[in-house]
C-alpha cells in the first residue's frame, strides 16, 4: 500500500467526515494522501498545518471503503505518525503531544489486570452523586475529559470479566477465547458476560484466559508500534494456550486491530505466521452470534437503531450480521441516516481534538430516528461519547452494547440465566 497508487479522482472527499465538517482539501483523504506524497521527496514542507492536517485524521477507515484505487488512507497516516513520533513530540499541535504524554500512563491502566482495576474503582467514583459536579471545578481536567465521564454506564461491575471461570458444556459444538479487551473488561464486564451467555446458548465453550492483554490499538493508532507488538504477542501465546479455535471479540476498535496482528510482525519468520493464525482466528461476537443460529423470538414493538462503529463497517465489512441477531432476537429496527458515519470517539480522540469530536457527536445526535428506545453500538468508544451526547435529555434513548440488547430478549423469553 503507498501514496502512489492514489489518482487523485477525489471520490473519497465526501465520506471523510473531517471534510464534511470543514470543507477543506488538507483535511480530506485525497489531500492527507498528497501531504505525505510531497512529505517524501521533501520533508520541509512538514509546516504546523501539514502537521495539524495529518493530525486531524480519525483512522476511521471510511475513505478506504470507497476508495477505487483501494488507498489504506488511515494506514498510511497511522504509519507516518509512528515513523515521525520524535518529530512530532517535538513540535506537534498540543493535541497530538497531549496524546503522546496520556500513552505512558495508559499502558499500566490498561495493559494489566491490577490497571483495569484502578480503572474500574476510578469510574465508580466518577459516578458518586456530587462527584462530577466537584470535578467539573477542577481546572486541570479537560472538559472533553467531563464529557467522558458523562457517558459511563449506569452500572460499573465490581471485578474484571477475565476472572470468570470456563463453564463446561455437555455437548459442546467448539471451545472460544473471548477476547476480553481492556475498556470492556474494566468499565463494560457485563457485556463481556453476556456474550459468553449467548456463545454458550449457541453451544461454544467459553474461555477467557486471564494473562491477556489490551489489543494495542491505541498505542499502535498514536504512534506506538513496540507497545502494540508486546501485547500483541502476549495474546498470541493466550490464544495458542486456550485450545480454543476462535476468538471472539465484541469491541469493533479491538477487532479491526486484532485482525490486522500479522501486519505487526511483518518478515519476522517467528511472530509473523503465529500472528497470522491469530489474526484467521478472530471473529466478531455478533457475527459468529448471528452464524451460531440461536432460537428466534417472537417480534417486539420497541424500535431500536444502530450506530455503525467505523472499525467494524469500515474496517471489518460487518454491517448486516449486528441487524440479523437483534431481529433474531425479536427488535424492531429503524434506520439511522448515515449511521456508518464516525460519531468522533476514535479512540481518545474525543479527548485530543475535543472541537472535532463535538462537532461529529452533535450531527450524530441530530440523525438518531425520533421515538426510538435504545441506539446500539457495538464499540466502549462510541457507546460511552454518543451517551455522553445525550445524557442532558431525560428523554433521550439510551445507548447500549447490542450484546446486551440481545441477552436481555433471551433472559426475559427464559432461554438463559441471570447475570453470570
Ligand atoms: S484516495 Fe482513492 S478515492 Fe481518494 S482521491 Fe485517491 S484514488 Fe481517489
Ligand atoms: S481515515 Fe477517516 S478521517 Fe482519515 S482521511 Fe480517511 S475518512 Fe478522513
Amino acid at each position: 500500500m503507498d501514496t502512489g497508487q492514489c489518482v487523485h479522482c477525489g471520490l473519497c472527499l465526501s465520506a471523510c467526515p473531517t471534510y464534511q465538517v470543514t470543507g477543506l482539501e488538507a483535511e480530506s483523504p485525497r489531500g492527507r494522501i498528497f501531504l505525505l506524497e510531497r512529505l517524501q521527496d521533501d520533508p520541509s514542507v512538514l509546516n504546523d498545518n501539514a502537521m495539524r492536517a495529518l493530525d486531524d485524521c480519525l483512522d476511521c477507515r471510511a475513505c478506504e471503503e470507497v476508495c477505487p484505487a483501494h488507498v489504506g488512507t488511515g494506514h498510511l497516516v497511522e504509519a507516518w505518525r509512528a515513523e515521525a513520533a520524535p518529530l512530532l513530540m517535538e513540535r506537534g499541535p498540543e493535541a497530538m503531544k497531549q496524546f503522546r504524554r496520556m500513552t505512558r500512563p495508559m499502558g499500566f491502566f490498561l495493559g494489566s489486570p491490577q490497571g483495569l482495576r484502578w480503572l474500574q474503582r476510578m469510574a465508580r467514583v466518577m459516578q458518586k452523586p456530587g462527584i462530577g459536579r466537584w470535578i467539573s471545578r477542577l481546572k486541570f481536567v479537560p472538559a472533553s475529559a467531563q464529557g467522558l465521564a458523562r457517558g459511563l454506564p449506569k452500572q460499573i461491575p465490581h471485578r474484571l470479566s477475565r476472572t470468570v471461570k470456563p463453564r463446561p458444556l455437555s455437548h459442546p459444538r467448539g471451545r472460544a477465547m473471548l477476547f476480553s479487551g481492556c475498556i470492556m473488561d474494566a468499565i463494560y464486564a457485563e457485556t463481556n458476560w453476556h456474550t459468553q451467555d449467548l456463545l454458550e446458548l449457541g453451544g461454544l465453550e467459553v474461555t477467557v484466559p486471564e494473562q491477556q492483554r489490551c489489543c494495542g490499538a491505541l498505542h499502535l493508532h498514536g504512534g506506538d508500534p513496540d507497545q502494540a507488538r508486546r501485547w500483541a504477542m502476549e495474546n498470541i501465546i493466550a490464544f495458542e494456550q486456550s485450545g480454543a479455535a476462535t476468538v471472539v471479540v465484541n469491541a469493533a476498535g479491538c477487532g479491526s486491530t486484532l485482525k490486522e496482528y500479522a501486519e505487526l510482525f511483518r518478515g519476522d519468520p517467528n511472530w509473523e505466521p503465529r500472528a497470522r493464525r491469530f489474526e484467521e482466528a478472530v471473529e466478531d461476537a455478533t457475527a459468529i452470534l448471528a452464524r451460531l443460529d440461536l432460537p428466534a423470538l417472537p417480534s417486539s414493538e420497541d424500535p431500536i437503531t444502530l450506530q455503525d462503529p467505523c472499525h467494524l463497517s469500515h474496517g471489518q465489512g460487518i454491517r448486516q450480521e449486528p441487524r440479523q441477531l437483534l431481529m433474531r432476537a425479536g427488535y424492531r429496527i429503524q434506520e439511522m441516516k448515515d449511521s456508518d458515519r464516525c460519531c468522533g470517539s476514535a479512540g481518545i480522540y474525543n479527548l485530543t481534538h475535543p472541537e472535532m469530536a463535538q462537532a461529529l457527536l452533535h450531527r450524530k445526535v441530530q440523525d438518531i430516528p425520533a421515538g426510538v428506545q435504545w441506539v446500539a453500538a457495538a464499540n466502549p468508544g462510541c457507546l460511552m461519547h454518543m451517551q455522553s451526547g445525550l445524557s442532558d435529555n431525560p428523554r433521550a434513548p439510551e445507548v447500549v452494547h447490542p450484546i446486551d440488547l440481545v441477552w436481555t430478549a433471551y433472559r426475559d423469553a427464559g432461554q438463559i440465566g441471570g447475570t453470570s
